[in-house]
């Protein structure tokens, strides 16, 4: 008898490290790659209106699709494309071709649970069995020195714990044949990108999606530029393409796996250098795994407004005019709307800029943390539920190693991440007669000031929102 298999490929849009499609390639002689174009993940709402799957991410995500379809042809396979409710089509699939498995990677965020069990439940009916493997994290949990349950509540008590007793597994490699699939299975077809404006192309350089991309970005960064020498250094800017990895996206939609990443990292320390730097971006990655071993332990709670803690009380606003200032890049302070106009053209903002503008809508502005979170969720294209709801928690102390003010001084970070101005005039070219580090400053400024530097508030650049006295 011929063993049929589905692989249905979700955040893991790779051929190396996968663990669902090496397991099905072991077990069935005919394996059927699939991919579902969910319409809940791309044509539904948050719960604050904002769409699920914004257009850079749908963008980024149907070039992954692209680009794995073409590896998977290369190797004498084909993707097989659905659109519509992943358990109906995949059920109605598995039964068709009479399949003996479905293979996943297993995922453990609420919405995705629920597609997963949905499916699950529906392939009993068949006698068709659920396979599931891991694959989003560099640690494997069962290495873990401590059960799900008991993870540490504070990163840095988490990170020695690993760091001293766990090794982190070699990556697997990637397939190089498949079996043919069989041609009376309807293809179907990939969705076509969607036209985006882009304004600015030079410093804030695209992402391109796929595995193909991430390999090149991966041997641009180690290889190639040897950036990764001065990580350590550079980590913290927000102008331009080079001062960080921009693995996230990658990694999110699981173009690369985090163990093939760190297994690179560790061939570029044998090979070229050995430092701080090598060794900040593999502990910037372990953030990535204390998230979802946060999402893991805590569930659902991580995605409500009081956190983890049931005890937190908070009065924050949820004025949609307020947030949209925010949200539209007009709160009257550079830090602020020029890493939000970044994300709104580009679906991308740097770690620095990320903190800035969740502590700055939180903190200042006092509008609920779940809108920023769902804005996220919807302009991010490295969105990813544990770390992007994860981080937001921790910013409004309702996470993990609670603190009751993570305030940040948006104008002192403005000054010193970004002392000459050059971000900010970057994304805001209408203050560019501001010169240096002074546009930070725009909303301090006397009368006489913004007539030397030709700017009116509120007619140039608008005035600020609110105004802290410790900003001057
Ligand atoms: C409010 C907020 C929301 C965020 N939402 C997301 C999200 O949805 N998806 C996401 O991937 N990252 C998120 N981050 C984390 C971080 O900002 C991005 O991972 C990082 O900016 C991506 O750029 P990079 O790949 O060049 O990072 P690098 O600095 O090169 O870091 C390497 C990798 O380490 C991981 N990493 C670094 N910092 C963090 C962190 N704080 N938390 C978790 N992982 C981290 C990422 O996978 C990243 O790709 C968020 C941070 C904040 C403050």
């Amino acid at each position: 008898m011929i063993n049929k298999a589905i692989v249905w490929f979700r955040n893991d849009l790779r051929l190396h490290d996968n663990e669902a499609l090496t397991e099905a390639l072991r077990m069935a002689d005919v394996v059927i790659p699939v991919f579902v174009f969910d319409d809940r993940i791309f044509d539904s709402k948050t719960s604050y209106g904002f769409g699920k799957t914004g257009i850079h991410r749908s963008n980024f995500i149907i070039e992954c699709i692209q680009d794995l379809s073409k590896s998977l042809e290369n190797i004498g396979s084909t993707m097989i494309i659905r659109r519509g409710i992943t358990e109906d089509l995949l059920f109605e699939l598995a039964s068709e071709i009479n399949a003996s498995w479905v293979f996943c990677n297993r995922e453990r965020t609420q919405e995705e649970v629920n597609v997963q069990d949905a499916l699950e439940k529906k392939l009993w009916t068949k006698g068709i069995e659920m396979r599931y493997s891991r694959g989003k994290m560099l640690y494997y949990t069962s290495d873990l020195p401590f059960p799900i349950t008991h993870t540490p509540d504070t990163f840095t008590s988490f990170r020695k714990e690993v760091e001293k007793y766990v090794p982190i597994r070699k990556s697997l490699p990637s397939p190089t044949k498949l079996p043919p699939v069989d041609p009376v299975i309807e293809r179907g077809n990939i969705p076509c990108l969607i036209p985006i404006d882009i304004n600015k192309t030079n410093d804030a350089r695209v992402f391109k999606g796929g595995e193909c991309a991430a390999l090149e970005q991966l041997n641009y960064y180690l290889w190639e530029t040897d950036n990764i020498k001065t990580y350590k250094k550079t980590r913290n800017e927000m102008l331009g393409w080079d001062f960080s990895s921009k693995m996230s996206p990658y990694l999110s939609q699981g173009c690369i796996s985090p163990k093939k990443l760190h297994d690179e990292v560790k061939k570029y320390e044998e090979q070229r250098i050995k430092n701080d730097s090598t060794y900040w971006l593999i502990f910037e990655l372990l953030w990535r795994d204390y998230f979802r071993l946060v999402g893991k332990k805590y569930g659902n709670k991580i995605f409500l407004a009081n956190g983890i803690n049931e005890d937190n009380q908070h009065n924050w606003s949820t004025d949609r005019s307020l947030f949209n200032i925010w949200a539209q890049a007009r709160t009257g302070v550079p830090m602020i709307d020029a890493n939000m106009r970044e994300l709104n053209e580009t679906g991308f903002m740097s770690n620095r800029g990320r903190q800035n503008v969740a502590s700055f809508l939180v903190n200042d502005m006092k509008v609920h943390w779940l809108m920023g979170a769902e804005y996220f969720e919807s302009m991010l294209i490295d969105y990813d539920p544990c770390s992007n709801y994860g981080n937001w928690n921790y910013i409004a102390g309702v996470g993990v190693d609670p603190r009751p003010d993570r305030w940040f001084n948006v104008v002192h970070q403005g000054k010193k991440y970004d002392s000459k101005g050059a971000y900010v005039h970057y994304w805001l070219p209408e203050l560019e007669t501001v010169p240096g580090f002074k546009v930070h400053a725009v909303a301090n400024m006397s009368q006489d000031e913004l007539s030397e530097y030709n700017l009116i508030l509120g007619k140039d650049y608008p005035k600020a929102i609110v105004v802290d006295k410790r900003w001057a």
